[in-house]
């Protein structure tokens, strides 16, 4: 335990807090506008999703506040562009390794507020990390290109800027990833940025604000505001200072916002919902593709929009699989995320929780049959137990809807054609997983699937150098890769004229 060092404002901090941080300055409470700490009119409260107790309480910010972080942001955007990309790489590189200095803290704080287990966590903290690293590095190769000329006399060649303040909104089911994996490209190309964490996540946000604080991100680069998210969105998103958003969250919000930002023509990057298929192939070993099935579905407890959310089978391998994966389900532990043996925590509130049922009760009056995993009670209203769903059908909203809880829903198929056309029968297409062995399969589908990102024998598909996002009404743009800088910056064009290209100048 560090020493107890509280801001005035921090007074209502909880001991459940305080007492796993090693540095108790990370647990920050109040909004970070041009490199400072503000309050704004009252406080909302934080709770444990594990078990309904208030962690501490997050400011909510005036509108004249958010303003004031637009200004500061547009205040500091010429001096922090005219940086070269390696001395902003400096600053960046002393973020990345403050977050990984202090990782046991920040995934503490991740699982209070969120849920998710200490192990996922962790795995959060660094693959967050990654993203800054990433930029950091791949700014210094921002090239731009020389094109030969169809004009006599001129060099063609274009440059890429930094387009201005970026917007980030992010939502609770990575609190942290979710954040760095914008603000890095953001900040590495030249933009400052303003970000609007998820109420129910903002310390992981802040902590996050408090460490770039101590990397000498200057005051006005990198600010955060917390508080009433339609009030501050449609700040953001109608002022003119703002050149760019990125928003992750719901296809629902995200459309909002989208004609919000209409006004100003601002450019706009969505990574929206997904309804992820899992496909198993014919020549598929079974027990395998259960086991990968159940990684992809329950990760996160189900609340990740890469989750496996319908798991299609060969119809005559379908009484084997959904045996495989009920048996794999069993060993699948509920609890507190700070428990080492705990598999799924709670999902991030009781609207989650009857979310998870509307799913089931309405599959089953349309003729799903359920079978349930482990029930070995976790005490909390806030915990869902793992539940599988056979004879699945389109017309079931585990079928049609970005699920995003412990529900798995499993459906035969017959040929390739028709599962093609079932597992595209989606309005998200987000990411997709296919199963099997045959190469001739395998491409088929590949090409077919209209989906963002597809994963072939494996679960695991995202990370730094992947162009992350989705097709469909699953998103705009992406993120991560050397494409991630597009959503932060404009490619400028120029012609230099009147040249006396004969001589060969
Ligand atoms: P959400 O859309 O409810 O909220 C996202 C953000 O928008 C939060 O900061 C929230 O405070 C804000 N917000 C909510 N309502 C708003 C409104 N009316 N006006 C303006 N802002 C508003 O999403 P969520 O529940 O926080 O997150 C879950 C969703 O995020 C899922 O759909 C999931 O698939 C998606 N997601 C997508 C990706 C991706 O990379 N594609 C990654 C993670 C999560």
């Amino acid at each position: 335990m560090g020493a107890v060092n509280l801001h005035h404002h921090d007074s209502k901090a909880n001991n459940a807090v305080l007492s796993v941080l090693d540095d108790t300055r990370l647990f920050r409470q109040l909004a970070y506008i041009n490199g400072k700490w503000v309050a704004g009119n009252k406080d909302t409260a934080v709770v444990n999703p594990a078990d309904d107790k208030v962690l501490g309480y997050v400011t909510d910010l005036k509108k004249s506040q958010i303003d004031n972080a637009v200004n500061a942001a547009n205040r500091a955007f010429p001096a922090w562009r005219a940086l070269s990309a390696e001395q902003r790489a400096e600053r960046l590189m002393a973020w990345n390794d403050l977050i990984l200095e202090n990782k046991e803290d920040l995934s503490k704080l991740m699982v209070l507020e969120q849920g998710k287990t200490l192990n996922e966590a962790r795995g959060e903290i660094d693959y967050g990390a990654s993203f800054i690293r990433w930029f950091a590095e791949e700014a210094r190769r921002a090239y731009g290109e020389t094109m030969p000329s169809h004009i006599p006399n001129a060099q063609l060649a274009t440059l890429r800027e930094p387009i201005g303040v970026a917007a980030l909104i992010t939502p609770w089911n990575f609190p942290n990833a979710m954040i760095t994996r914008k603000a890095a490209a953001a900040l590495a190309i030249g933009c400052t940025v303003i970000v609007k964490p998820a109420n129910e996540t903002p310390f992981s946000a802040l902590a996050l604000a408090e460490l770039a604080e101590r990397a000498g991100i200057p005051a006005g680069v990198f600010n955060m505001v917390t508080g009433d998210p339609e009030m501050i969105s449609a700040v953001l998103c109608n002022a003119d200072a703002v050149k760019a958003l990125s928003f992750t969250g719901s296809t629902r919000v995200g459309k909002i916002l989208l004609e919000q930002c209409a006004s100003t023509v601002k450019k706009c990057s969505m990574e929206l919902g997904g309804n992820a298929p899992f496909i198993v192939l014919p020549d598929m070993d079974i027990k395998e593709a259960a086991k990968a099935a159940v990684d992809a579905k329950f990760q996160t407890s189900g609340q990740d929009c890469l989750a496996a959310n319908r798991i299609f089978v060969p119809r005559d391998k379908y009484a084997e699989f959904t045996d495989a994966f009920a048996n794999e389900m069993q060993s699948l532990r509920v609890g507190n995320g700070m428990n080492a043996t705990t598999d799924i925590g709670p999902l991030i509130n009781r609207k989650a929780v009857e979310k998870a049922q509307m799913l089931v009760d309405d599959a089953l009056e349309k003729g799903a049959t359920m079978i349930a995993g482990n029930q070995k009670k976790a005490s909390g209203k806030n915990f869902f137990h793992p539940v599988m769903l056979t004879n699945v059908t389109p017309d079931m909203a585990v079928y049609r809807e970005e699920n995003f809880c412990p529900v798995a829903g499993v459906l035969p198929y017959d040929n390739l054609d028709d599962l093609l056309i079932a597992a595209n029968d989606t309005e998200y297409g987000l990411a997709a997983y296919v199963y099997g062995h045959d190469i001739r399969d395998i491409w088929k589908l590949m090409r077919g699937l209209e989906f963002g990102m597809v994963s072939v024998n494996s679960v695991k598909m995202t990370g730094h150098p992947i162009p992350f996002g989705g097709m469909k009404q699953s998103g705009l743009g992406r993120e991560g890769s050397r494409h991630g800088f597009d959503e932060y910056s404009e490619i400028k064009y120029y012609c230099l004229g009147g040249l006396d290209t004969a001589s060969g100048c």
